[in-house]
């Protein structure tokens, strides 16, 4: 398919509806809303399964074949946890995992980055920057890498190895910023005088308020839930910056729209018990909540509130959940050994919040639920002992029967 042939109409204001031309970085110049694609609904999407995401370019940003940069990204299976939802008093049939760490490079960013780096191509970017230690940073690498564009990640001074060395080896500059997510303005700040000093690279930072056209290659996660023959009454998602729960809602609503599901899923932002913007901003401080516990989910520390995702919640009836550390750990690691299912401690957020749901009467116990299992394990996470000297030893293969007569006693 050529470019001309998409469906893609405008970028659109998704508050005041002022439209503006694809290139767009930023937010609404009029009312500060985040801006969010337009494509022609004329026929129903075609959900037959393909090979990657790109199956559904018609419905993505439009983009030359030939500047696609592609690892077959998207298309992650969807499968039950059947004995985790049991144990929280679910249906054991009832608790869709929608597993995104499956993607090339350990998470549901590998979406965007494609986008996004093919977009660089087409516009014919020489590099991308953008401000992440994490899944993000991960994500544009590699398909940069891939993609013949350069790359530079700008991280903080106190990241650790662990978290860098998957970065590292796909190769970008780095340069790591003191203060760098000290607060809101101090990121926007870096990534400002970066552009400056680099004005034909691309910011990749991946939020739509940058980088409104990449919500498209997360609706395709919507697209291929309803594909798989599922229509779950909640879809619960870990949430930093609100694009992944706005980018599924995006992708629900059109196909509402278009009249191949019923009903849009009820959306629930799920973040950590500090910071929790966006879960504050929909149900309001709680006097008394563990305001001050840092969350140990490290994918989700941020003070960006989500305009977005809060629209999305409201228009689908959701609602917001925080969940503490306790809860966290104790979710990643049941799901872990009821289900054989390793996400990153980020992810595990969504387990715990359906679990705490179900308690609190939110989500009653007959309703299908999905969890967006956003990273794979390997990402981050806490193994249950530090010291290898805590698992029992055979002092020689001759004591094997009596080390294991102790262990099954
Ligand atoms: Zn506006």
């Amino acid at each position: 398919m050529q470019v001309e042939e998409t469906k893609f109409i405008k970028l659109q204001c998704i508050v005041c509806g002022k439209s503006y031309p694809p290139d767009t970085h930023s937010t609404c110049t009029a009312c500060g809303g985040v801006l969010s694609a337009e494509y022609l609904l004329d026929c129903a999407i075609d959900l037959r399964r393909k090979r990657s995401m790109w199956q559904f370019r018609e419905y993505l940003a439009p983009i030359e074949v030939s500047n696609i940069v592609s690892m077959e990204e998207g298309w992650t299976p969807i499968i039950r946890a059947e004995n985790y939802a049991r144990k929280i008093g679910l249906g054991s049939r009832s608790l869709l995992c929608k597993m995104e760490g499956q993607n090339p490079s350990g998470s549901f960013k590998d979406r965007a980055a494609s986008l996004s780096v093919s977009l660089a191509r087409q516009w014919k970017k020489p590099g991308i920057f953008l401000a992440s230690s994490g899944n993000a940073a991960a994500a544009t690498a590699a398909y940069c890498a891939r993609g013949g564009v350069q790359c530079l990640i700008l991280f903080r001074d106190d990241s650790t190895l662990s978290k860098l060395s998957q970065i590292a080896m796909y190769g970008p500059y780095l340069v790591r910023v003191k203060d760098l997510f000290k607060n809101p303005d101090s990121v926007l700040r870096a990534l400002q005088l970066t552009q400056e000093a680099l004005p034909d690279w691309m910011n990749g930072f991946i939020w739509a308020k940058y980088n409104p056209l990449i919500l498209d290659a997360l609706k395709t996660i919507a697209y291929e839930i309803v594909a798989s023959g599922s229509e779950p009454g909640y879809v619960f998602v870990p949430t930093a910056g609100g694009d992944l729960l706005f980018g599924l809602y995006k992708g629900f609503r059109e196909l509402k729209t278009l009249g191949q599901i019923k009903e849009i899923p009820k959306m629930v932002v799920v973040q950590g018990s500090y910071p929790s913007p966006t879960v504050d901003a929909v149900e309001g401080k709680i006097e008394g909540d563990a305001q001050s516990e840092f969350t140990l989910a490290g994918a989700l520390r941020s003070d960006m509130i989500s305009d977005h995702a809060i629209v999305a919640i409201k228009d689908s009836k959701g609602f917001g959940i925080k969940v503490s550390n306790n809860a966290i750990l104790e979710a990643h690691n049941l799901v872990a050994k009821t289900d054989g299912i390793f996400c990153e401690v980020s992810s595990a957020t969504a387990f715990a919040a359906i679990s705490k749901s179900i308690r609190n009467g939110r989500i009653q116990k007959d309703e299908t639920v999905c969890s967006i299992v956003t990273g794979n394990g390997f990402k981050d996470f806490y193994p249950p002992f530090n010291d290898i000297s805590q698992i029992p030893l055979a002092a020689s293969p001759e004591y094997m029967k009596s080390v294991l007569a102790k262990m099954f006693s």
